[in-house]
């Protein structure tokens, strides 16, 4: 049965809003909060003093008897330590709760045990989170009863950004500032802000919890790492917007109770391509708020699945042969006076801004084609990127028919006289309504794509923080803004300056411009042929990181320092290390400890069965035969069992992290699946009593 509850008044219920704080603060501190929030700069004391009592009061109110700072390490996942608001009590044993502007303001949980890369050796351990006051506060339900949580950004005891959320937020300030050269050249003087907005879609999948307890795999590593495909997939498409069946529905439910309750504006639900994966996407936010929630959302989907006996997975890749899961991430740029810089109007040939703010964008993501690879690159999404389900590996920019006839039009002329018009879709029905269409259709195989009125970067994997990409989109574009802007501003006829730049830019790069099928092997040839990077796998996209390229960019706008980009690219290959290194230890022992004794046994019940049948006087033909097939796979697992063993003694003897990463994606995960493969076909031909675990038939088609 579903549950009855006013949105409207739950609806951030848990968020020390804005007009909470206007509610309950002194208006000279409320003004302080606003002033910050805007301008930047720090809080006095005093003030902090009074905001915290304020916040800590409401939180106590709502239960609340510990606060954290809430934070987003390099590890991809959130970091929270609970302290409770207990004081210490006066001589007649009283105690009185507190939380003090300095511990709202700042924070000082040990560094030593979150990923650095580096850093930590040179700069001892200690690290500092600090309050973002950009992002509400909040209060997280869980068994631990309710937790205050205040979202907070994490440097190293001499400012190195260890957190995700720092480079955001200064990319963010980056773009406000090149962005606003842009408009005001453009006469747009009120505009005193340009903010990135962000929304983020997340796909995910959910399984039977007890069935997913039963597989190492799904434990350890978040994916399947043996399992022959169930005798249907998702061929019949009848799955992608399919009705959603209750108990998932309940899920859905819930889950979007507990997101709104958390001020995170869920909005559209369904069913995904894949069997047991569907969809969530909220209304977009500013983007370090939408990093926020969209952090929040993976950790409340998973928190929710419990409740409905379901197991939530966010791998880019749980199952082979079906879809695997992405996140759509839509980016565009807003003046605080309400202009979108990505909205081209009716008829974007007369809309000058618009052209050159979408000429810097085609020269960014040219210019930095392999800096977003790398950002939306993570373990998983090595087995979605490229494997025709989401984008090519191959950053390019789809615009549509509509946009890429102005492109040419301005590159041939220098003009763009005209522009095609959407037109009407005719139904056909009479008392169906024929429609405004238009102007562009969709293109899904794009990994960058213009929909209307913003860019949707289709890379990210499911399971990532969209700080990296969020982060890198800001930077890059802030760059070709700043650009633009000397240019423009030191010219003497801004109108044919303006005109010189954007069929310059646009004629440059022309080439990252493709809005055929990226799935085809014709694009990779193409893509070639332009010269546009192909790279293949996160550990091929880490040094893009440290080209003097990217240095420049980062260190340029204050985004990040050599320093830190060094101990990131650290960072990404030791994660990848890692995690490879659980998947093959987690195949090694399902294969050696639950596959093969499962095999083994069976071939005994064969062999007495040849034997019984044949002392029966029968000849044993079918039986003789299914136990020599299964005897020969068993032989070839047990082969390639030794082969990954012996990759894993190598690999560990190996000290530098980038070699160690590359021996891992070459040989390790080769190996990994030479043992797959037998292990797969055993699966198909033994009795499924023996099987030691769940099958994808199991855990896709029975929640
Ligand atoms: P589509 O069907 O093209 O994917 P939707 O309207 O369903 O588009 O939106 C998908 C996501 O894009 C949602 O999270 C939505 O809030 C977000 N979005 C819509 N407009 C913008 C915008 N101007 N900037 C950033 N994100 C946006
Ligand atoms: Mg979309």
């Amino acid at each position: 049965m579903s549950e009855l509850f006013n949105v409207e008044t739950i609806f951030a219920q848990n968020v020390f809003t804005m007009s909470k704080m206007k509610e309950c603060l002194p208006k000279s501190a409320y003004k302080e909060v606003v002033r910050v929030m805007e301008q930047g700069g720090e809080l006095s004391l005093a003030t902090a003093d009074i905001i915290a009592k304020a916040m800590k009061d409401w939180a106590v109110e709502k239960g609340a008897t510990h606060y954290s700072h809430w934070f987003q390490p390099l590890t991809g996942i959130t970091a929270e330590k609970h302290d409770s608001f207990i004081t210490h009590p006066d001589q007649d044993g009283k105690m009185i709760m507190e939380f003090s502007g300095k511990e709202l303001i700042k924070g000082e949980p040990d560094a030593s045990s979150f990923p650095s890369g580096g850093l930590r050796a040179t700069f001892e351990a200690r690290g500092y989170t600090a309050w973002d006051i950009t992002s509400p506060a909040f209060i997280k339900e869980a068994a631990t009863g309710p937790i205050l949580c205040i979202p907070t950004a994490f440097c190293s005891y001499t400012g190195e950004a260890l957190d995700k959320k720092t480079p955001l937020l200064r990319s963010m300030e980056a773009l406000d500032k090149q962005a606003l050269r842009i408009v005001h050249l453009f006469g747009n003087k009120a505009a005193t802000k340009v903010t990135a907005s962000v929304g983020a879609e997340q796909e995910y999948f959910l399984v039977d919890q007890n069935k997913a307890l039963l597989r190492e795999d799904l434990l350890f590593s978040g994916r399947t790492l043996f399992g022959a495909a169930a005798p249907k997939g998702q061929e019949m498409d009848d799955h992608y917007f399919g009705v959603i069946r209750e108990r998932i529905g309940a899920y859905m439910q819930e889950l979007n109770k507990e997101l709104w309750k958390l001020g995170v504006t869920a909005k559209t639900q369904h069913n995904e391509a894949a069997p047991a994966q569907h969809e969530l996407a909220p209304i977009y936010e500013t983007a370090n708020i939408a990093a926020d929630h969209n952090q929040l959302v993976m950790e409340t989907m998973k928190r929710v699945a419990g409740n409905h006996g379901l197991r939530c997975l966010l791998h880019e890749k749980p199952f082979e042969g079906v879809n695997g899961s992405g996140k759509h991430n839509n980016w565009s740029i807003t003046t605080d006076n309400g202009i979108n810089l990505l909205d081209p109007g009716d008829t974007p040939n007369e809309n000058i801004q618009f052209l050159l703010v979408l000429a810097c964008i085609m020269k960014a993501v040219d210019t930095h084609a392999d800096l977003l690879r790398q950002s939306a690159s993570d373990v998983g999404n090595d087995h979605r990127l490229g494997a025709a389900e989401a984008p090519p590996a191959i950053i390019s920019i789809f615009l549509g028919e509509q946009l890429e006839d102005v492109v040419k039009q301005l590159v041939e002329t220098g003009v763009a006289e005209s522009c095609i018009e959407g037109g009407v879709m005719k139904t056909g029905v009479s008392t169906l309504p024929d429609f405004k269409k238009d102007a562009t259709d969709r293109n899904r195989t794009s990994p960058f794509a213009f929909t209307g009125n913003k860019f949707e970067f289709r890379m990210v994997g499911s399971s990532d923080s969209i700080g990296s990409p969020n982060t890198t989109l800001n930077a890059i574009v802030a760059e070709a803004f700043c650009e633009a802007a000397d240019r423009l501003e030191a010219a003497e006829d801004f109108e044919l300056a303006v005109h010189d730049l954007i069929k310059e830019y646009m004629t440059k790069h022309q080439r990252i411009i493709f809005n055929g099928d990226g799935y085809s092997e014709e694009w990779v040839w193409e893509a070639k042929r332009r010269g546009l990077p192909n790279i293949a796998t996160m550990v091929e996209a880490v040094d893009t990181l440290t080209t003097e390229k990217s240095v420049k960019l980062f260190e340029r706008f204050g985004i990040f320092t050599r320093a830190e980009l060094q101990s990131r690219e650290e960072i990404l290959y030791e994660t990848y290390a890692k995690t490879i290194n659980i998947e093959a230890l987690t195949m090694i022992d399902m294969a050696s400890k639950q596959i093969i004794p499962a095999v083994v046994s069976y071939t005994k019940e064969l062999a007495d069965t040849v034997i019984a049948v044949a002392q029966a006087g029968v000849e044993p033909t079918v039986q003789r035969e299914l136990l020599a097939k299964v005897n020969l796979y068993l032989k070839e697992m047990q082969q390639a069992l030794k082969e990954l063993q012996e990759a894993e003694d190598k690999v560990q003897k190996i000290a530098n992290a980038k070699e160690k990463a590359f021996f891992y994606s070459e040989v390790v995960t080769a190996a990994m699946g030479k043992l797959r493969t037998p292990a797969d076909q055993l699966e198909v031909l033994v009795d499924k009593k023996v099987w030691p675990f769940p099958t994808y038939a199991d855990l896709l088609f029975e929640v």
